[in-house]
């Protein structure tokens, strides 16, 4: 054991916490680099009410960096004292550090989306369907928006889509629109139909799926979700939602070390945990 009273702590909180692969991820990351000396990483379930209480406690005992999981994205953002401007538009914040006692907040979860995809492909002028309006999409919309794909939102309750789409400058629909889901180049699934209860179940009809496209589940249980089985089946290039989770991690650990993250020893945590 490598710990010492010199070791920087990050913490995760969320409520739930305890499924979380972070600390797993992190700390994997920490010892393939020779630095699980110098950082360790730990997980404590928080109740949203004291939140407030944790940052306090963040800066009195030096607590390094905190990742923010649900439900505390937004609240954590009312106590911080400054928000990087990714975060403020993307209206969460994943990731905080400590930097002298000030606290300061970012959003990673958009290069959770943005890595994997350019990973394959280009995704300035591709036609890209976002599936969901919530906060995941958000952070989705942001980032390939960023990178000037031509996104559009589709979403059940369809006046959420188009208020997100409003908010962002595109366009946004039903989850019905197959003409415009099939000429898409990418669809993102950013809703949480494919996650247990709703597993068995698809947010869109099967034949909007084209052997062209790419499709991205960001659900990541279970690791292959029906929409990732089904669009394998058509031919579609698939990507399992552990790399959005992977991303956002090894960008957070950038923060969090100024190091270059161990990407394979972190996805190996993720895949086979
Ligand atoms: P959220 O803010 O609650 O949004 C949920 C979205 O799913 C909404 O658009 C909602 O549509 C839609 N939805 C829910 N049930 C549906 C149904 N039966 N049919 C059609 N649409 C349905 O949640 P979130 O934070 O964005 O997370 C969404 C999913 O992404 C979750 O499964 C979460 O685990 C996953 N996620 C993964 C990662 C990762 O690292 N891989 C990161 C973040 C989130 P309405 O607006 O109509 O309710």
């Amino acid at each position: 054991m490598k710990i010492s009273a010199k070791t920087k702590i990050c913490l995760i909180i969320g409520d739930p916490v305890s499924h979380s692969l972070s600390p797993a991820m992190h700390n994997a990351g920490f010892e393939a680099l020779g630095i699980d000396n110098q950082f360790v990483f730990l997980g404590a379930r928080v109740k949203i009410k004291d939140v407030e209480m944790v940052i306090q406690a963040m800066k009195k005992m030096g607590i390094h960096g905190l990742t923010c999981t649900i439900p505390h994205k937004i609240e954590v953002m009312k106590h911080l004292d400054r928000i990087d401007k990714t975060a403020k538009k993307i209206g969460a914040v994943n990731t905080v550090i400590n930097q002298n006692g000030r606290l300061i907040g970012f959003n990673t979860d958009w290069l959770g989306v943005i890595t994997p995809l350019e990973k394959i492909t280009f995704l300035k002028g591709k036609k890209v369907a976002v599936l969901g309006a919530g906060g995941a999409a958000r952070a989705a919309v942001y980032g390939l928006l960023r990178r000037r794909a031509k996104v559009k939102i589709f979403n059940r309750t369809i006046n959420k889509a188009k208020q997100l789409a409003k908010e962002f400058g595109c366009q946004g629909g039903s989850l019905n629109n197959s003409n415009e889901i099939k000429n898409s180049d990418i669809i993102i699934n950013t809703t949480s139909v494919g996650m247990k209860p709703l597993d068995n179940e698809l947010p869109i009809p099967i034949d909007y799926i084209t052997s062209k496209q790419i499709v991205f589940d960001i659900v990541y249980v279970p690791f292959e979700t029906k929409l990732l089985i089904e669009a394998k089946k058509r031919g579609a290039t698939i990507i399992h939602g552990v790399e959005m989770l992977l991303h956002q991690g090894t960008a957070q650990f950038e923060i969090y070390t100024s190091r270059k993250a161990p990407e394979e020893i972190m996805r190996k945590v993720l895949v086979h945990p």
